[in-house]
């Protein structure tokens, strides 16, 4: 790592920063100024450290022999440096370096900047506000902006009277200047790095603080949302509780708060005693909210609270190490979830939401190893992707469920205590898991982490046991790939009548597990930990069906999303899908239901002639109707939560995939009283809105632009721009591409929506026209989210249409997007090749059997 050009120099050690900031709203610039107390190692005649658009007014440095003058300071812009040239050298000491300098409030969302509101009331605000992970903070002040380069900082900021400043540290001081301005002071830090950093000066207002176990909890919201904080303080409150008793550590900082960002590239950042969030996360209406908001609510509380320990206590080394820290947060965050809120079946939802995530990207031959060598701040930012999140998080409960909760939690206790306030690598964790666990977890979590890919678990019954196999998992299946992984399997079937049930590390390409008896049947991923697709031989298969009834709802879950998978890789043809889950009518679980639809959905997008459409919108109407009507349209009290989210998926799935004319008439008239502002069943108005996009002309589009543009509720613009981007005819879904180039959606909002115009019947007509403006499609997609302009390209599978997608990219690489511009791809490769192959399996399985 010392080779890698992008690591200052390490003759420097910061030891503590004051920084004082005055943010100025009306010109989009701020003055600060730096105080930093180093530490110089050897005689040094210059000072190397990060600073980017930012004008360096005056420089001093002060050591215990007096001043050392700076005679000069250069720039450079590839690395975003600074060179501070000192008169004579820096014998080794403590020096203090002053700094004032000038700075830009952008609108890039991150460094510090900007972002505007409007309020209920239509009235604009202006907030500053900062990201500074991954290489950042060297926007907002100069230093060493480097992970392991931990210090202690002590902020100041000064700002306009009315607004309210928040930092890191506690608010100690509150002092009205004589120009009319406010001074405020926060406490200072505990040691840490400058991507936790977080400065943020706006018309908010907060919670009275809860204090839990000592530390005041506040949830802090832009002016007139208050009303709707009670659901995240209280998700707040239970997390944090959660997750210190969890770590056994006592929370490191003075305070915790949560605040909401109108504008902001990720879901949220943990800073450290300061966490932001994209404001539909936060500020909800709990009575109005679909399980799914509520969940997320949760679910990125957790995960960043899980990250006051995980990564601000003790943090990775250096950018390669994001991983780890994100996968553990991840992890803890469903933990969290599922103490919470039991009901919501949270791991079954993992299998449904972030597995397939995460194996999306993974079953494909240009997917990362989930560790691999970071150099460039861009190389940094490719991270933060679905084998982090979804691959890192299901490998670390695989290991979980495989050593044992209660040694996983002894081993993660034992790192953190270990290395608190400093920094790690990888295999510390692994170091602080061998000694709890009896398994070989290093050895074992070496082949996950340092390898591509994930493998399938062939099964069969042989004379004398169960025979497991394992080779990867492709997309496009390749035959020369011989990777192998050591996989904890855990096994769950019926053996001479009796239950049976065996964890199994599998090392080798194969073996046979002996097996006393005779084997009823087995599922190969019992719990659905294992981050691996099982296929079974035929009889076995045969059996597993026999027995579905049996089956609890990780394995009906997992039995239909690997037969899906296997259609995917080109191992099973469509027809034994539509076969398979022809016998699923009878389900209740919701996520079963979710991966029926979603395998339906892509046979509709890729492998659906017109010809064809009349039988499968028929075979769809009878697998469904029966369970709607099962729930009827009206919720009753004592139903669930999960309940009322099947009603809203399958009233989608009747009306869109279905075509049913009955729902879709009563979709229409429902949405037409939410627009109306009369309050629903928050699925219903979900699926309904769903429904009468899909279905809607020109009237209905200005219907729900219109709605989205006069609600100022984070969660209900969310779902009005949803359902916009939702309206199927080809000139409205080009008129919604125009408002994302023409800045009327929000540019943290362009690239879903972007998405989500493409995977759409006009996806065509929507690439065709983003593709002649797309430098202004990319200058709409700024800092992070512009690599996520990609994410849509794969449902272009019509072969001209993916044709003409791969010779544009060919012609127009984005250097931020270089590896998730492949994946996708890749993904566009094996999508056409799905409607090559499928297109007829599917229109000869409904030409030989006409629904009745
Ligand atoms: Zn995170």
């Amino acid at each position: 790592m010392s080779d890698n050009p992008f690591r200052l120099p390490r003759n420097v050690v910061p030891v503590h920063y004051d920084l004082h900031l005055e943010p100025d709203l009306d010109t989009f610039t701020f003055e600060g100024s730096v105080s930093i107390k180093i530490g110089v190692t050897e005689a040094l005649d210059a000072i190397v450290l990060n600073s980017a658009e930012i004008q360096m007014k005056t420089t001093v440095l002060r050591g215990e022999d007096g001043e050392i003058e700076v005679t000069g300071v250069t720039h450079d812009d590839e690395f975003e440096r600074a060179t501070l040239t000192l008169a004579h050298p820096a014998s080794p000491g403590t020096y203090s370096l002053d700094i004032t300098y000038t700075g830009l409030i952008n609108d890039q969302l991150r460094g510090l900047y900007r972002s505007v509101y409007r309020d209920h009331d239509g009235v604009e605000h202006v907030i500053a506000t900062s990201q500074c992970q991954s290489t950042d903070a060297r926007r907002v002040f100069p230093c060493w902006d480097e992970p392991d380069l931990k210090a202690t900082f002590k902020t100041t900021m000064v700002v306009a009277d009315g607004l309210e400043a928040y930092s890191n540290g506690a608010e100690i001081g509150r002092t009205p200047l004589d120009d009319g301005r406010v001074r405020f002071e926060f406490s200072p830090t505990m040691k840490m790095s400058t991507y936790l950093l977080a400065f943020i000066v706006g018309p908010f207002e907060a919670t009275d603080p809860v204090a839990v176990r000592g530390t005041p909890i506040r949830v802090i919201v832009p002016k007139g949302n208050l009303h709707l904080t009670a659901a995240a303080l209280d998700n707040a409150v239970f997390c944090f509780e959660y997750l210190s008793d969890y770590y056994g550590i006592p929370y490191p900082e003075q305070k915790l708060d949560h605040i909401a960002i109108p504008d902001f590239a990720a879901g949220a950042m943990e800073n450290v005693g300061l966490i932001a969030y994209r404001d539909a996360y936060l500020v909800l209406d709990e009575a109005k909210a679909s399980q799914g908001e509520l969940q997320a609510c949760l679910d990125v509380i957790g995960h960043e609270i899980a990250h006051q320990w995980f990564g601000n206590l003790v943090t990775m080394k250096w950018w390669e190490g994001a991983w780890l820290n994100e996968a553990f947060a991840s992890f803890m965050e469903l933990k969290a979830t599922d103490a919470k809120k039991p009901e919501w079946k949270r791991w079954l939802a993992f299998a449904n939401l972030e597995i397939p995530w995460a194996m999306g990207t993974d079953q494909l031959a240009t997917t990362r190893p989930i560790e691999f060598e970071v150099n460039s701040p861009a190389e940094v930012d490719e991270m933060f992707d679905s084998i982090t999140y979804g691959k890192g998080s299901a490998v670390l409960r695989m290991i979980e469920q495989f050593i044992g909760e209660e040694e996983f939690r002894t081993g993660v206790g034992n790192y953190l205590r270990k290395h608190e306030y400093a920094n790690t690598v990888t295999s510390d964790l692994w170091e602080g898991l061998d000694a709890a666990a009896e398994w070989p977890v290093g050895e074992i979590m070496d082949t996950w982490v340092y390898q591509r890919g994930f493998p399938q678990i062939d099964v069969q019954v042989v004379d004398g046991g169960i025979r497991l196999s394992q080779r990867r998992f492709l997309a496009i299946p390749d035959d020369t790939d011989s990777t192998i992984w050591h996989v904890p399997i855990q096994l769950r079937g019926i053996v001479d009548g009796e239950p049976f049930q065996q964890k199994v590390l599998l090392t080798e390409d194969e073996m046979v597990l002996p097996v006393a008896g005779t084997v009823d049947y087995v599922v190969a991923n019992a719990g659905g930990h294992g981050f691996y697709r099982s296929r079974y031989s035929d009889d076995l298969f045969a059996a597993l069906l026999e027995n579905l009834g049996t089956l609890d709802d990780i394995e009906r879950y997992s039995l239909v999303s690997d037969t899906w998978a296997m259609v995917r890789s080109a191992q099973v043809p469509a027809s034994s899908f539509l076969d398979l889950v022809g016998r699923f009518g009878e389900e209740t679980e919701h996520a079963i239901w979710s991966v029926i639809i979603g395998g339906l959905r892509s046979l509709e997008h890729h492998a659906l002639e017109e010809g064809t459409r009349p039988a499968f919108e028929e075979y769809v109407r009878n697998l469904v109707s029966p369970a709607l009507e099962r729930l009827g349209w009206e919720g009753s009290e004592d139903e669930s939560d999960l309940t009322r989210k099947l009603r809203g998926d399958l009233i989608a799935a009747l009306g869109n995939l279905g075509n049913d004319p009955a729902t879709v008439e009563r979709a229409r008239e429902v949405a037409g009283r939410v627009l109306e502002d009369e309050d629903f069943d928050p699925e219903v108005c979900t699926a309904a809105l769903a429904v009468f996009s899909y279905h809607g002309g020109p009237e209905e589009y200005e219907t729900l632009w219109s709605a989205y543009n006069n609600t100022s509720a984070p969660t209900e613009k969310v779902r009005y721009l949803r359902s916009v981007a939702g309206v199927q005819v080809e000139e409205l879904a080009v008129s919604t591409m125009d408002k994302i180039v023409e800045g009327d959606i929000r540019t943290q909002d362009g690239f879903w929506v972007f998405a989500r115009l493409l995977s759409g019947d006009s996806g065509p007509a929507v690439w065709h026209s983003a593709r002649t403006r797309w430098d202004k499609v990319l200058e709409v997609m700024p800092g992070m989210t512009r690599r996520r302009v990609v994410e849509g390209l794969p449902a272009l599978s019509q072969p001209e249409v993916a044709a003409d997608v791969k010779g544009f990219f060919a012609e127009h690489p984005i250097p931020e997007a270089a590896r998730f511009l492949t994946q996708n791809l890749e993904l566009l490769d094996s999508n056409v090749l799905l409607r090559e192959r499928e297109t007829p399996v599917v229109t000869e399985y409904f030409a030989q059997e006409p629904a009745s």
